[in-house]
């Protein structure tokens, strides 16, 4: 892979499947290199699933957005009286 320049050193045990090493992790970690990051990313997803892609759902009941705090930067949280508050009970998190 031309691509990989900046870690031509890692991309080969990445392609070994070797350990990589903490000195190589700190590299990696903080490199802003995204492209070459990526394709070894990708490299190895290739090596494990082939071309298949895997998608997760979940699902985040926010039982409440109902908040005592009033951060500044929040558009969410509601105080108990806001015609918008609400509060779950359990019966409809579990209908959810
Ligand atoms: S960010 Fe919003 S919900 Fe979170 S503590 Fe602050 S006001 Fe409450």
């Amino acid at each position: 892979m031309e691509t990989i320049k900046e870690f031509k050193d890692i991309f080969e045990k990445v392609k070994a499947a070797t350990r990589l090493s903490v000195e190589d992790g700190n590299r990696l970690i903080r490199s802003k290199n995204l492209v070459e990051l990526g394709a070894m990313a990708n490299f190895v997803k290739k090596r494990l699933h082939g071309g298949r892609i895997h998608f997760t759902h979940s699902l985040n009941v926010n039982h409440s957005n109902i908040c005592v705090l009033s951060c500044k930067f929040c558009a969410w949280a509601k105080t108990k009286k806001h015609p918008e508050a609400y509060a779950l009970t359990v019966d409809e998190i579990e209908r959810l």
